[in-house]
């Protein structure tokens, strides 16, 4: 018996059946008339016996795939409040529209005369986040947020190699911040300097002027921050790190409670990054495909990663314009093979002319309408460390005075008894026992209130019968795992494997 494995307290969980346990020596999905020609062997060293792959029919491998998506909790189920991931719905018509064979057959080494259409829609694109962003330019390069962030410190400390002033290696973070912005800097190969939130959850002013100073190359903060407030002094923050010569980089995974209320490069900022899988909605999870394109002001233009798209001949009434790929004149250079994840450019921009200027105005606003309304419902049922409006998401504690030994953790696995998937634990760092939660506004009013009676009902039960939480999830094919053991001893294949394989 082969085992699927998932760790539990250590040891390996049979989760049955699994594909390799199904099928019979000879079985074939598809049974082909006798060849017509003569047979050819296929090189040797193509074959390997070892693999030891099933032999199974159809019907076996719909059936497999089918009950392992089951096992699965998605958008398309429930109601998916993660915290910072923005899990909102992604309309049906992107998926069509990435689907149309030009856009999906395309071949990254076609010559760009041929793929026109394709070249005109990354060219809108990138103008339309420059729009968005109040940026000047943007490059589609970066193939998820972290990756954008690099991207931006690369070109900040390209900036200021530009400038002469080498000894700016220092990146300001705030405790609040999400853990890509610390490792992006020290994969750039600068310092972390971080300052801690005050009582409201801001940045603590006095404690940033403290660390200015000519070695600063930059700052890295998210806007509304990772507690999901707005920064009630930004302009204040921007003009501090700007007034020590530095450049401020926005984290941009929050657009979704910004969208054409608000521009980061009217706030001052150089460089953002925009998560297209979160704000203009692309199914991610799990590890699936992302996209962050940058999007900077005069300043860094020159620096953008590339290529990029830019028009090469200006049309007229008969006649497009020609499109084509450029590189920025100091660029620094690309971060991506080929082109960014073209689908996903697809279906941003698919996102993007649906909602149009106003529609995307009103993502935002029921974004944080639905965001504020869960968050007074259970103002009172659970602990907040901040009473304040909030933007697209809101903190709570998991874990209050009547029911000691209840916990965040617990909270959530019980909330996937009532179908609905866990808000982010244990982020941001600096509250504890926390519980992010972000409606996003492809919700219902019904379905948020469903969410608050469901919450209320855990945190009596938490209360009543708290091993009701103790022992949750009842019915998920998993039970509780062992995220410490998972995390430091990856296990990356479903099968157990002999000794010394794998
Ligand atoms: C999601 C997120 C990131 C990282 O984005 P990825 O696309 O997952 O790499 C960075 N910062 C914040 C605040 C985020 O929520």
């Amino acid at each position: 018996m082969t085992e699927l494995i998932l760790q539990k307290n250590g040891a390996p969980q049979p989760l049955e059946p699994l594909i390799y346990d199904l099928g019979s020596p000879g079985r074939v999905g598809i049974t082909l008339p006798a060849p017509d020609v003569p047979l050819a062997d296929l090189p040797a060293d193509l074959l390997r016996d070892s693999l030891d792959l099933p032999e199974v029919s159809e019907l076996d491998v719909v059936r497999h795939f089918t009950r392992l998506s089951q096992l699965n909790h998605g958008i398309d189920i429930g109601f998916y409040p993660l915290g910072s991931c923005t899990m909102k719905y992604n309309p049906r018509l992107n998926e069509d529209m990435a689907r149309l064979p030009g856009f999906a057959v395309a071949h990254p080494l076609q010559d760009p005369t041929t793929v026109q259409g394709a070249l005109a829609l990354m060219y809108q694109l990138q103008e339309w986040l420059a729009e968005i962003s109040g940026m000047t330019g943007a490059s589609l390069q970066p193939a998820a947020g972290a990756q954008g962030e690099f991207a931006g410190i690369l070109m900040i400390r390209a900036y200021h190699l530009a400038n002469g002033e080498p000894q700016r290696t220092k990146i300001i973070v705030p405790d609040s911040a999400h853990g890509t912005n610390p490792a992006t800097t020290a994969m750039a190969g600068l310092q972390v300097v971080e300052i801690p939130s005050d009582a409201n959850g801001d940045v603590d002013l006095d404690k940033l002027r403290a660390v200015c100073g000519d070695d600063v190359a930059g700052m890295m903060i998210t806007v509304p921050n990772t507690l999901g407030v707005f920064e009630a002094n930004i302009k204040e923050i921007v003009d501090i790190v700007h007034g020590c010569g530095g450049l401020v980089y926005m984290d941009g995974a929050n657009m979704n409670a910004m969208l054409g209320i608000a521009k980061p490069g009217e706030m001052g900022f150089d460089v953002m990054h925009y998560n297209l899988h979160k704000t203009f909605s692309t199914p991610h999870g799990g590890g699936g495909p992302g996209s962050g394109p940058v999007a900077v002001n005069e300043k860094l233009l020159p620096f953008l990663p590339g290529p990029i798209v830019d028009i090469i001949e200006e049309g007229d009434d008969e006649t497009p314009p020609l499109y084509g790929f450029v590189m920025p004149e100091q660029s620094i250079g690309r971060v991506k093979a080929f082109w960014g994840n073209f689908g996903m450019l697809v279906r941003a921009f698919s996102y993007i002319a649906l909602h149009g200027a106003q529609g995307l105005r009103a993502v935002t606003d029921h974004a944080v309408l639905n965001a504020n309304y869960v968050r007074v419902a259970l103002k009172g049922v659970y602990p907040m460390p901040f009473d304040r409006i909030c933007g697209h998401e809101f903190v709570c504690m998991g874990h209050f005075d009547e029911a000691e030994g209840i916990h965040a953790l617990d909270i959530s696995k019980r909330l996937m008894d009532y179908g609905i998937h866990p808000p982010t634990n244990y982020f941001p760092l600096i509250v504890p026992e926390a519980l992010l939660i972000e409606p996003t506004e492809t919700e219902s009013k019904e379905a948020c209130d469903h969410f608050i009676s469901v919450m209320k009902k855990i945190a009596t039960e938490a209360v009543e019968s708290p091993e009701l939480l103790h022992e949750a999830p009842h019915n998920a094919p998993v039970k509780r795992v062992d995220d410490v053991l998972a995390a430091k001893q990856l296990v990356l294949c479903c099968r157990v494997l002999p000794e010394g394989e794998g």
